[in-house]
Parts: C-alpha cells; sequence; structure tokens
C-alpha cells in the first residue's frame, strides 16, 4: 500500500507493466487514502470514486487483452474544481455553482481521460481561483499535510494538498499568478505554469482571460513534465490555443544544466519581506546549479516591482467583465424576487463570497469611463515593460531563477483580515505570469520550522523543456524526500 501512494506518476507505470500493480489496486490505496486523511486535509470537494474504479477496471482489463494504453494509464489523477467535469459537480469553490454539473469536459480533462489517467475528483480552490490560501473557498479551507494548522497556498489548494498528502500522484490546478506555483511551494511540489496558451482552457472557469492557464503538480519533475505533456497541445476549441502539438518534454529530461546560462533576479533576493528561512534555501540552490555547471548570471528585472499592482488592475478588471456570465439565469444558483434585474443582484449578492465581490468592484471601477485610460491602459503598460525586461534578461541566459513565494505556509487565519498581505503571497510569481511565460516551482529544502521552500525557475516562453530539464537536475542532486513529516504533519501510510 505505502509503495503505491509514494510512488510517481512513471513509477506507477513501471509497475503496471511489470505486472506488480494493476491500476485497481492503485486507484483503491488512493481512494482508500482520501477516505482515511481528507476528514483533516480536506483537499476534495467531490471523490468520483465508482468512475474511478470503473476507469481503473477498463485499463486493466485492455492492458490484459493487449491493447494499446495511454500515457498516463492507470495513474490517478485530482482535477481542480475550476475545471468542467461532465455529469460531475463543478463549483469553482463557490456557492454561486453550488450542484452544477457541467454536460461537456473540459480539454484537459478529456486529455487526461484519453491518455487512460484516472480521475479521483474534484479539489477544492479559492472562490473562482481569487486566493493564496485556500481560504476563500465557500466550502471550508484545505490544510497543509506538512503542517495540519497551516495552509496549502492556493487558489490550487486542494490540488497541492491532495499531491501532498499522497492522496494522488497527480493533480492539475491552474495558474493566473502564481496558483500552481505558491501552493506547490508551500507544500513541497513540483508545480508547472506553461506558457500562455500552451495548454487549452477550453472548459476551464475564465478569471482573467488574459492570463489564466493550466498546468500540472507532482512530487517529482518528470511526473509533472508527463502529466504536461498529456495536457498541451492545440485545441481549436480555445482561440488562445498556441497552433502547435504537445512539446517532447522527457526525451531532453535528464541531460543536466552544464553550460546552462542560469539569470539569478537581483531584485527577488533583495525584496523586503522575504523570509530568512526562504532565502537561505534558494541561495543554497542557486550554488548547486553552478557547482552542477551551469553559468549564474546576475540579472535585473527594473519593473517587477510594479508587476504586482498591474495585476491587480488587470485581473480584476477581467474578472469583472468574466463573472458578469453568473446572474441566476441559465445555470447555478437563483435567489428568487419580483424583476429579473432584483433576481440577479440578489442572486450574486448569495453567492459570491468577499473576496470575489472585492475583485469584481475593483474591476469594475477600474473599466469605467473616466478612469480607463488610468488604471487599466496604464497597467497595460506596465505589463508591457515587465515583458521587456524578460526579454533583455533572457538575452544573456536561458533561465531565471528566485524565491518562489516570499514565506512559506502560513498558519490558517494569518492573513484573511488583510487583503494586501495575501496579495504579496505572489510578488515574485506575477512577473511571468504577465509576460505570458512559463515557470515551475521546485521543492529545495525546509525553512527553520521544516516547511517547504520552493526555487521558482523561469524560461522565455515556450522555454518548458530548458526550464524542465533544470529542475530536473537539481532535483537530483539534493534528493528530498517529497512524503511531509514534521511534529504536525499528517500521518504517512503504513508500510
Ligand atoms: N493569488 C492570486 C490572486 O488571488 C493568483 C491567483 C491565481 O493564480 N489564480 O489573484
Amino acid at each position: 500500500m505505502h509503495a503505491l501512494l509514494t510512488a510517481s506518476a512513471p513509477e506507477l507505470l513501471a509497475l503496471q507493466e511489470a505486472g506488480d500493480a494493476s491500476a485497481v489496486d492503485i486507484a483503491r490505496a488512493h481512494l482508500d487514502r482520501i477516505a482515511a486523511t481528507d476528514d483533516r486535509v480536506h483537499a476534495f470537494l467531490h471523490v468520483t470514486a465508482d468512475a474511478a474504479l470503473a476507469a481503473a477496471a477498463d485499463v486493466d482489463r485492455r492492458r490484459a487483452a493487449g491493447e494499446p494504453l495511454g500515457p498516463l494509464a492507470g495513474v490517478p489523477v485530482a482535477v481542480k474544481d475550476l475545471f468542467a467535469t461532465c455529469g460531475v459537480p463543478t463549483t469553482a469553490g463557490s456557492r454561486i455553482l453550488e450542484g452544477h454539473r457541467p454536460v461537456y469536459d473540459a480539454t484537459v480533462v478529456a486529455r487526461l481521460h484519453a491518455a487512460d489517467a484516472v480521475v479521483l475528483g474534484k479539489t477544492n480552490m479559492d472562490e473562482f481561483a481569487m486566493g493564496s490560501s485556500g481560504e476563500n473557498s465557500a466550502y471550508g479551507p484545505s490544510r497543509n499535510p506538512w503542517d495540519l494548522d497551516r495552509v496549502p497556498g492556493g487558489s490550487s489548494a486542494g490540488s497541492a494538498a491532495a499531491v501532498a498528502a499522497l492522496q494522488a500522484p497527480l493533480a492539475v490546478g491552474t495558474d493566473t499568478g502564481g496558483s500552481i506555483r505558491q501552493p506547490a511551494s508551500l507544500s513541497g511540489l513540483v508545480g508547472v505554469k506553461p506558457t500562455y496558451g500552451l495548454v487549452s482552457r477550453y472548459g476551464m472557469f475564465a478569471f482573467a482571460s488574459s492570463l489564466d492557464q493550466a498546468g500540472p503538480f507532482a512530487r517529482d519533475v518528470a511526473g509533472a513534465a508527463l502529466a504536461l505533456e498529456v495536457i498541451a497541445g492545440h485545441d481549436p476549441l480555445d482561440s488562445t490555443s498556441i497552433p502547435q502539438a504537445a512539446p517532447d518534454l522527457l526525451a531532453g529530461l535528464e541531460r543536466g544544466v552544464e553550460g546552462l546560462r542560469v539569470g539569478v533576479v537581483a531584485e527577488f533576493l533583495a525584496t523586503d519581506g522575504l523570509a530568512p528561512g526562504v532565502k537561505a534555501r534558494v541561495e543554497d540552490a542557486i550554488q548547486r546549479l553552478g557547482k552542477l555547471g551551469a553559468e549564474l548570471v546576475d540579472v535585473s528585472l527594473p519593473h517587477a516591482q510594479y508587476a504586482l499592482p498591474a495585476y491587480y488592475v488587470i485581473a480584476p478588471s477581467e474578472c469583472s467583465s468574466n463573472l458578469s456570465r453568473y446572474d441566476g439565469v441559465r445555470y447555478g444558483l437563483r435567489v428568487p424576487a419580483e424583476t429579473a434585474e432584483q433576481m440577479m443582484a440578489v442572486t450574486r449578492e448569495a453567492g459570491f463570497g468577499r473576496e470575489v465581490k472585492r475583485r469584481i468592484m475593483i474591476g469594475t471601477y477600474a473599466l469605467s469611463a473616466g478612469y480607463y485610460d488610468a488604471y487599466y491602459v496604464s497597467a497595460q503598460r506596465v505589463r508591457t515593460l515587465v515583458t521587456r525586461d524578460f526579454a533583455d534578461a533572457y538575452r544573456r541566459c536561458d533561465v531565471l531563477v528566485g524565491p518562489t513565494a516570499p514565506e512559506t505556509a502560513f498558519r490558517l487565519g494569518a492573513k484573511t483580515a488583510d487583503p494586501l498581505s495575501m496579495y504579496l503571497n505572489d510578488v515574485f510569481s506575477i512577473p511571468s505570469s504577465l509576460a505570458g511565460a512559463p515557470a515551475l516551482s521546485l521543492p529545495v529544502g525546509a525553512d527553520e520550522r521544516g516547511l517547504p521552500v520552493g526555487l521558482q525557475i523561469m524560461a522565455p516562453v515556450l522555454g518548458e523543456a530548458t526550464m524542465l530539464r533544470a529542475a530536473r537536475a537539481l532535483e537530483a542532486d539534493l534528493a528530498l524526500d517529497p512524503v511531509p513529516s514534521g511534529a504536525n504533519a499528517l500521518e504517512a501510510p503504513r508500510p
């Protein structure tokens, strides 16, 4: 049991090919782990146990019959509740979609099924992906398996918590300004935000359409690369999808970092509020990259300091437009009232949480006549400057490195009263989001409390293969144990 739960996705494929485990064994082990631990972790909003076991049995039957199988055959995956799942409740963490059952699958979900992955269920999240802790979920927070009194990060809180808790070897999440990387950092996982447009957003409920991207979580780089290969690639159903096939991310993964030019972002390491324990681990990791043969280059992103304020104009503006569709007319919650207009008002009042309302109001204000140029247009100009900073940096280096998040996992409730302190969690992840460029978080050790620290590795647009290769070299060198440990950690499964 223990071995099936700690195995990576590539290991689970190998175990099945060798006849040492069936897909049903693997699915059962993970469903049992969810049943035994999710009362404390609360990673899942909905577990699709019957469908998972049926999909696993189908993989076993086809393997026995010698039929071809997909690249994730029999590998369990947890899916953020922002992705539409046909016939399966999809709430986006919001009351306004309570009980909503989409009539179609998001492309990411369809591709997981086509790859013969076993979908375990839907994971908890900050409402409509707005947040950095999971505490903005309408259904209660998820908890960090490394310390159950702390948050797993957000907004893909449940996806991170599920993989860290050994409830699933893989999960998919979404990242608009950091929602895969920051929870990966806080939960000791590999989390990848791909290039904007690499993964289809069809059926992924929109938050800020010029930034939203889907991506994987895993406890290892190879698992994340494999999952990304499966979900990436052109989709005619998403007009922002890059018209090219999924890249090969596994072939060059073990090539090492010899001669790779690694840019160290000076401003990130000099940021006020960067916890000393995070800084120390990140600096160690950078030195290790140098010892492994990478060429370390000092790099400046002078406009990165304006990325966070620009994001908090752009993202709420797009959110105010995207969320206007939740009006009680066609799906989700409807609170009856005298007139249609009153019905919409009371439905939105009852259905949206505080943070979502705050964003809708900020965005509506920023887009309104008279303020549009002062706020929205200015923010877009800042976005251009940030993108140019990256272009300059990538003339001199292949990847950039820095911390993923300024702190390790914080206590539940520590930042809920102060939105700005919550927003500051994404100060390092937002710049590459504005540039539409890929970035990942890799675990690089623990702070003085034993909580995981993430290194962010950023790359130019479509630089995923190089970025993953650098992460893999460091992962192999560090050889960390991805199973949560510590005084207040979730218990490891029995061997
Ligand atoms: N935490 C950021 C926000 O609240 C980013 C969220 C995300 O990437 N979806 O907007």
